[in-house]
């Protein structure tokens, strides 16, 4: 504790806040706070698992984003897929956001918020008929075309709805984003877009389908990139395809950048949102297009935390600390899933305590089921709080039921004010689908 511990005990736990980018949380007399609510407040009326999310966080982010790309024509399309909480969804279209959307479910979601259609676009490697069908009829902005056959599959659906759809081609730019390889979606290995070789010949094929408008271009090669050589290459390559179609007359409206940009879990040092324009527009100058931007993970992923409380501590064979909490890998899958880092932080500080190296462990029956192992920190009773820091992206959006664990509530603060946003999954949430077969009963 002592060498990281900071003088002012008010405003960062080990630093991590303001390294983590989330200004919207800190200390004030050894409690952590959300905004200027009171972390211990929310849960006293929420229960944990929880998470908390701080809307002027988002709200944040999302300017800039714009701000950055100010005089560039733009839309930012929020990635559904990162937080597709209503309520978030909603502060956002309320900005003018746009939407990226990788299912029917998400584009729907988009719509139940208000989201204009004209700002909506839809990636995915495997969209359905069904959900080609709905996003056509729904005038969506444009579908990112990710193979030659759902280009075939778009032109059937299209031509017997008697609509032109707007479509860009999904380029896969075979960039290394040097990110976590299960987050990197822009290599030749990966399923994701139609090859930049292949990319010239399959825009002239669909130049001559009958119902498919050509609208643009797009590419997204992956996940928490911190550098701004993958972005740029990856636009490099996107030009070079642009001015090949400028050549033979196929032009280019909108250039989708996909997301990508990384943010702070712990010591990374990510590009700012400033960086990140200049590394996209700096080799699409002289082009007049419309660039469109899909960030998730920027816009959400600092605003939120997941609430835990510690259920038992104790310690194993070697003097190993276990720290059991009421938080699983069903609430938050990316520390079992790519080994992912959280700063792990006391919702009530103790000055006076001396530190323990403890692994923070959840309650679910595989040993994977971990957020953090060897962690140097303040020990904690049972029934005391922990925050894991920097869950407001991929983090509820990936909860699922295992062991039939509810999915955790989630709240939105504002100011002094918190609002539920959803509920906790009850057992009856859990099981109301399953049918009893006759013989059974
Ligand atoms: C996941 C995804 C994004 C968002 O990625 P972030 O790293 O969260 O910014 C954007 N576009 C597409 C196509 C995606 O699949």
């Amino acid at each position: 504790m002592q060498k990281l511990m900071p003088k002012r005990v008010e405003k960062t736990y080990l630093g991590s806040m303001t390294k983590c980018n989330q200004f919207e949380f800190e200390y004030r007399q050894n409690h952590l706070f959300c905004e200027d609510c009171r972390v211990d407040e929310i849960i006293k009326k929420h229960g944990t698992p929880l998470y908390v999310y701080s809307r002027s966080n988002i709200v944040e982010q999302f300017k800039q984003m714009t701000r950055a790309f100010g005089t560039h024509t733009h839309v930012v399309c929020y990635s559904v897929k990162a937080n597709s909480n209503g309520a978030i969804l909603k502060t956002l279209v309320n900005l003018g956001a746009g939407m990226d959307v990788v299912s029917g479910g998400e584009l729907r979601r988009a719509l139940n918020v208000g989201c204009d259609p004209k700002k909506i676009v839809y990636s995915g490697v495997g969209k359905t008929a069904n959900e080609i069908r709905f996003a056509i009829q729904t005038g969506i902005l444009q579908i990112n075309c990710e193979s030659e056959q759902e280009l075939s599959t778009i032109q059937n659906i299209a031509s017997s709805l008697n609509i032109k759809a707007p479509v860009a081609l999904r380029v896969n730019p075979d960039i290394d984003p040097k990110t976590h390889p299960y987050i990197s979606t822009g290599l030749k290995e990966n399923k994701f877009g139609i090859s930049h070789l292949k990319a010239v010949s399959v825009y002239k094929s669909a130049l001559s389908m009958s119902h498919i408008e050509i609208t643009g271009i797009s590419c997204h090669i992956g996940s928490q990139i911190l550098e701004c050589e993958p972005f740029r290459n990856a636009m490099i390559k996107l030009k070079d395809i642009i001015n090949q179609l400028a050549a033979i007359n196929i032009p280019v409206k909108n250039v989708d950048v996909g997301g990508g940009l990384g943010i702070i879990y712990n010591n990374e040092n990510p590009l700012t949102a400033t960086d990140y324009a200049r590394a996209i527009t700096e080799p699409l100058t002289g082009l007049d297009c419309t660039i469109l931007l899909e960030p998730g993970r920027f816009i959400v992923g600092n605003a939120g935390i997941l609430v835990t409380k510690v259920i038992y501590v104790k310690e194993g064979d070697h003097k190993e600390h276990f720290t059991i909490v009421d938080a699983a890998f069903n609430d938050l899958k990316r520390p079992m899933l790519y080994g992912a880092y959280h700063e792990i932080i006391p919702v009530m500080v103790s000055p006076e305590k001396k530190t323990i190296t403890t692994n923070i462990e959840g309650p679910i029956c595989e040993t994977t089921d971990r957020f953090a192992r060897h962690r140097e920190m303040q020990p904690t009773e049972p029934g005391e709080y922990l925050a894991i820091m920097s869950t407001g992206a991929y983090g509820m959006s990936m909860a699922c039921t295992y062991n039939s664990r509810g999915r955790p509530a989630e709240v939105l603060v504002k100011g002094d004010q918190f609002f539920l946003v959803r509920k906790a999954d009850s057992i009856e949430d859990i099981t109301h689908n399953e049918i009893m077969p006759g013989f059974l009963t």
